[in-house]
């Protein structure tokens, strides 16, 4: 049996009819830049999170870049984020000129650690960037507190985590990607939501931001012509915008088979004391954009990885390297043992297959490779 991390056909083949009714309404209007799908698609996301502004764009990497843009930081200002993410979230802040400054994970959730998010806070702190790491919420609670007493941005890298949300302590439910004062979405194929080709969006409540990053995203140019600041070119295009149209009304049915592929898995590898399944805060509506396993002993990670390779099951480390330990981030001037969990997770952790359409078929399969695997000593 082949199993694929990501299956995008079967996604795709349902309503594959209805891509080809949107492709062909475009192609006859040609408005394949700033057409009315993008407009409509923007007011659809905005509703489906409860009334916030959406400002599409051409990817989640450029969404986080066009959020600290908006900003207007000054040079140097420091962004508090976690290592252990997807390198966007720190290449952005590099690119900027602007200063990441690291805070360890909790080892639960892969999340920012919030006990040790204020001893990281200098008077040069001028943002938090949480990571809505494998589509688990942040813990946004206590985020938005220390951000409101030391008068910090929050820009949520919600590129993980569309649909997902998070409970305050008064019971009131947020999505993520909606409670600090921006944040970045990615549309990427394989993301909860995903188009068939790169595309993003900023998400935020404020009017006034949003016009900016609009602005921004339109090479600093509100009118034909005029430009009022420097800019770039960063768009989300029709056809993508048609094909998320299409997929939106169906991301929170999406979410909720992934959430029943995740306790199919957590059912039947809960026998196999070798392996620590993921983590679910009660404060969380995960929305599994992976499914990641933590193995006991982090020898066995990479013959693992390789072993299910063999059996044709795709299976990937998420993430192998913190980014404090990265070539292109030694600059930064962090060392091994600066951030010793987000250094063991990348250890540890072993993402399986994982997509709305998995089969139970598909699933009871790789967990009998796992116990294979175990049974044969590892
Ligand atoms: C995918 C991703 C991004 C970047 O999105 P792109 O659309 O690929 O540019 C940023 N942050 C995280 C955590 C991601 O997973």
């Amino acid at each position: 049996m082949q199993v694929k991390m990501v299956d995008l056909y079967r996604a795709h083949e349902p309503i594959m009819e209805k891509i080809n009714e949107a492709y062909k309404r475009i192609f006859e209007t040609s408005q394949f830049i700033n057409g009315e799908d993008v407009r409509a698609f923007e007011r659809e996301l905005g509703e489906y999170l409860g009334g916030v502004n959406v400002v599409g764009c051409a990817s989640g990497t450029d969404a986080l870049m066009l959020s600290l843009m908006a900003l207007d930081f000054p040079e140097g200002a420091e962004i508090i984020t976690t290592p252990f993410t997807f390198v966007a979230t720190v290449e952005v802040i590099v690119f900027l000129g602007l200063k990441p400054v690291f805070v360890d994970i909790d080892p639960l959730t892969f999340n920012i650690d919030v006990e040790q998010l204020e001893d990281a806070i200098t008077d040069r702190t001028y943002a938090i960037m949480p990571v809505h790491l494998f589509g688990h919420p942040a813990d946004m609670q206590p985020i938005l507190t220390i951000a409101d007493k030391y008068d910090l941005a929050v820009i949520e890298d919600n590129a993980q985590a569309l649909g997902a949300t998070y409970q305050f302590p008064d019971g009131q439910r947020q999505f993520t990607g909606t409670m600090g004062t921006l944040a970045g979405l990615s549309f990427f194929p394989s993301k909860n939501l995903g188009g068939v080709g790169d595309g993003g969006a900023v998400l935020t409540k404020d009017p006034e931001l949003a016009d900016k990053v609009r602005i921004i995203a339109n090479h600093g140019s509100a009118r034909r012509y005029k430009y009022d600041r420097v800019g770039v070119n960063s768009r989300l295009d029709s056809l993508q915008a048609a094909v998320l149209r299409i997929k939106l009304p169906l991301l929170d049915e999406y979410n909720a088979l992934r959430r029943e592929k995740a306790a199919i898995y957590d059912e039947l590898l809960a026998e196999v004391e070798e392996i620590e399944t993921p983590y679910e805060e009660d404060y969380a509506y995960h929305v599994y954009h992976q499914y990641v396993i933590k193995l006991d002993n982090e020898q066995w990670r990479d013959p693992l990885h390789e072993f299910l390779l063999s059996k044709g099951i795709q299976n990937a480390i998420y993430y192998p390297e913190p980014i404090h330990l990265s070539k292109a981030y030694q600059f930064l001037g962090y060392t091994r043992g600066d951030f010793p969990v987000a250094e063991h997770m990348s250890q540890k952790v072993l993402a399986l297959p994982m997509h709305p359409f998995l089969t139970e078929d598909e699933q009871r399969y790789i967990v009998d490779c796992i116990k294979e695997f175990f049974a044969n000593g590892g």
